[in-house]
């Protein structure tokens, strides 16, 4: 079965996510863990998890995916803003204590002029420092489209940061089709090469999740400018061999496509209707 969800507004809570993402036939869904542009999070409603994990429990909605305010720059040259990317994030892993087995996407920041170098010690240092042996979270760092000095714009910037992680299995790796794309890896003419590639850079084994997204710019860009599935570069075809791909077709895909629900409705069944397993 395969497992599709998008992005969805965590304003209202977990079970309206769940009920939201039953109303457009999603098994799993991706959400902010607090106003994207990073501000305090709200207190935590227990009640509403509890009803949360019932009601997914009931709809076999699993795999969900938080993700980390944009914001954050856990390699920013300032010292108070890096400090502020840390309690942040070690703040979302203990409140995601309270819906365990899940991942948890961020983007591993610009250097702002100081270097990938110096990014990749203070991003790896930050986990370092955060992760915890006994978490039921893994963190996943996510692909860039390496505009201006974004980190993890090549397979090579995220593995020097998954090298220098001691607890290696709570890391992984959720990639961006829209990001690599604009990265400069062929997914829509070279798709497997761009596996192997990622397979022996990276290894397979820790890609996590697929963010799902056209792109409304071409190969090798650098925008990061998401389109609907069908409305930009990569195209409708070359994404679904990406849910098809024998690879990937196990992992949950989130699409962060430009839509209301009733758009996603119509790209998740788009994907349903053209899956090729069980
Ligand atoms: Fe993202
Ligand atoms: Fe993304
Ligand atoms: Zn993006």
């Amino acid at each position: 079965m395969l497992s599709i969800g998008c992005h969805l507004s965590s304003s209202k809570g977990y079970l309206n996510m769940g009920k939201d993402a039953v109303k457009i036939n999603a098994n799993t869904f991706q959400f902010f863990t607090r106003n994207p542009r990073g501000s305090k999070a709200r207190a935590l409603d227990m009640a509403d998890i509890e009803d949360y994990l019932v009601f997914a429990a009931a709809h076999k909605i699993n795999r969900i995916l938080a993700h980390a305010p944009y914001t954050l720059n856990a390699c920013s040259a300032d010292d108070s803003v890096r400090e502020f990317a840390h309690l942040t994030m070690a703040d979302d892993l203990n409140r995601l204590e309270h819906t365990p087995g899940n991942c948890y996407n961020f983007h591993p920041g610009s250097h702002v002029g100081q270097g990938a170098e110096t990014g990749i010690s203070y991003i790896s240092n930050l986990l370092n420092d955060i992760l915890k042996p006994e978490q039921h979270t893994t963190v996943l760092l996510e692909t860039m489209s390496g505009k201006g000095s974004e980190v993890g714009r090549s397979f090579e910037e995220l593995r020097e940061i998954l090298d220098r992680v001691t607890l290696t299995d709570h890391i992984g790796v959720c990639l961006d089709t829209c990001h690599v794309w604009d990265g400069g890896y062929d997914i829509a003419g070279h798709l497997d090469e761009v596996l192997t590639q990622f397979d022996k850079l990276i290894g397979l084994n820790r890609l996590k999740a697929i963010h799902l997204n056209d792109s409304m710019n071409g190969l090798g860009s650098h925008k990061d400018r998401h389109a609907k599935i069908g409305e930009g570069c990569i195209g409708a075809e070359a994404l679904i061999r990406v849910v098809n791909h024998p690879a990937l077709k196990e992992l949950p895909f989130y699409l962060e496509t430009p839509n209301e629900l009733e758009g996603y409705a119509r790209e998740i069944k788009l994907f349903r209707e053209a899956y090729l397993g069980k």
